[in-house]
């Protein structure tokens, strides 16, 4: 087995951010302090407590909702789609400028390694205000008749895997269609989306157009049951969603929602193998595997598989575990020691309920919450690791013999979000890709992601689509 390669820390600077030690909710353009009490978020690579953070309270909601409205009814609804456009043109060139802040602010209060906050998650952000904002002044080709009309008040709530990401995917198509949002990001992950509040007042958005609550699951339930919204946009697990849903039914809000996952990648005999194995390792442990659509089933065709594993366990040693913040880190730290413990439960019973459970050598950090790169083999349907989404950096492998079983396997799940097909053939891909019960299906590549196309699931993994045109279809009437 290869050792891994000795780098030199190369820890990326922290001075570029600011991090107020307390921050208030982002309310009709200014920062107001909440009704209710703070939390605090912490660095999940250190458990530093970075700063406290306003929770807002049933008042501070609907404060938010009516101010959304006003800017909705006042000045939003009744602008010209050009004159939206200037606006997030605006903010996505602001976003640019300051990429790097966000990038080492994402990184610190997310645990994600800073290559990916900087190199994949910043520029999605800002490729997406730039696509939804060529978009604002086109509305009559989105396909929804010649004069498409905004809901109104949209209520807004992201996970924390992907803090910023996830605020653009609500945030710009919203906008564009000339809806005002109310967005509560996720508790472990605030400081991101109270940054892009200083962009918004940056870039002179009109009050009101983006408000940002923080704060629990309270608040979002209370965002969700709140009359004055028109519309719920939801990404988050699939437990929450189906209360979300229930919240909601029986009133005339629209909902979209986008939930958990536990996607197939599926390898064929003629697979170029070096290339699948870069595939299954950014299928599973980029983001630390903290991904809806990961890669975290591997079907691997029988008589490969002993030659694709010994590939994937050398690549896998060469994987380095650690400091959210240096250069050179593949896999950094799990978002939270609550994240961390239900991956611990479900590796254990993993190995309790009889697969093979391997991880590379290696030395994890103190402090922190921390998990290997590990990989079960010989799991077979029935395993709770085949079923239920982990989310984290671990993959459950299973085998199979013809094309047709693999289809089988890789529908046999709850979930519908996302799959992977690796093959030469051409054909092969198309044929697999059509009999998938998937919202994206990946051909020789994984986790790949552009603002033009959309991207949302099947069966429990939620509905509506997310980017594209097809992302307009959420906000329009
Ligand atoms: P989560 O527990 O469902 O939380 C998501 C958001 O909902 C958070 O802001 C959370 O607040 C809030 N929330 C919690 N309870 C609520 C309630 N009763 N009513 C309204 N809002 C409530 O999910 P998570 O653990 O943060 O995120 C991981 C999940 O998200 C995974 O299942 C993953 O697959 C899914 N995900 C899906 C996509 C997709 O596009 N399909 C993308 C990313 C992630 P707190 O932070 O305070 O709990
Ligand atoms: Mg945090």
């Amino acid at each position: 087995m290869t050792t891994p390669f000795d780098y030199a820390p190369a820890p990326e600077s922290r001075s570029i951010v600011d991090i107020k030690p307390s921050y208030g909710l982002f309310i009709n353009g200014e920062f107001v302090d909440g009704h209710g009490k703070s939390f605090k978020t912490i660095s999940p690579a250190t458990e530093e407590v970075l700063a406290e953070v306003a929770e807002a309270d049933d008042a501070d909601v609907d404060a938010a909702v009516k101010a959304a409205r006003r800017a909705y009814d006042r000045v939003w609804s009744r602008m010209p789609g050009r004159e939206r456009a200037k606006y997030l043109y605006r903010i996505a060139r602001i976003i640019q400028e300051r990429s790097r802040e966000l990038a080492v602010l994402e990184s610190i209060d997310n645990g994600k390694p800073i290559k990916e906050s900087r190199d994949v998650d910043i520029p999605i952000v800002a490729a997406h205000f730039f696509y939804y904002a060529g978009w604002a002044d086109k509305l009559e080709y989105a396909g929804r008749g010649a004069d498409p009309r905004p809901l109104g008040v949209a209520g807004q709530i992201i996970p924390w895997n992907f803090p910023l990401l996830m605020l653009a995917w609500k945030i710009a198509p919203a906008l564009a269609c000339g809806n005002t949002v109310v967005l509560k990001p996720a508790e472990t992950t605030p400081l991101t989306a109270l940054l892009f509040a200083e962009i918004c007042q940056q870039a002179d958005l009109p009050p009101g157009v983006v408000n940002i609550i923080t704060g629990a699951g309270g608040t979002g339930q209370a965002l969700v049951a709140h009359p004055g919204i028109d519309k719920v946009a939801f990404t988050g697990s699939t437990d929450v969603g189906k209360a979300i849903a229930r919240t909601v039914a029986g009133t005339d809000k629209k909902v979209t929602l986008e939930l958990g996952g536990k996607a197939a990648n599926i390898v064929f005999d003629d697979a170029p193998l070096d290339q699948a194995v870069e595939g299954i390792v950014t299928g599973i442990f980029f983001n630390q595997g903290h991904v809806c659509c990961a890669g975290s089933r591997l079907l691997v065709q029988e008589s490969i598989a002993d030659e694709l594993l010994a590939k994937l366990k050398r690549r896998m040693s060469t994987l380095r575990v650690g400091d959210p913040l240096d250069k050179n880190t593949d896999v950094g730290a799990i978002n939270s020691a609550e994240q961390l413990a239900r991956i611990r439960e479900l590796s254990d019973i993993g190995e309790a309920e009889g697969a093979g459970r391997w991880s590379p050598e290696c030395v994890l950090p103190q402090h922190g919450f921390w998990f290997p790169p590990t990989i079960f083999t010989g799991v077979t349907q029935a395993h709770r690791i085949a079923r239920e989404e982990i989310f984290g950096p671990v993959l459950s492998v299973l085998t199979f013999r013809t094309p047709a079983e693999a289809v089988e396997k890789a529908n046999n799940t709850p979930y519908g979000l996302s799959a992977g097909i690796w093959t030469e053939k051409g054909s092969r891909i198309l044929k697999i890709a059509s009999q998938l019960r998937a919202g994206v299906v990946w051909a020789n590549t994984f986790n790949k992601f552009d603002p033009t196309s959309p991207f949302g699931g099947y069966k429990e993994s939620g509905y509506g689509r997310e980017g594209g045109r097809h992302g307009l279809e959420a906000y329009l009437r």
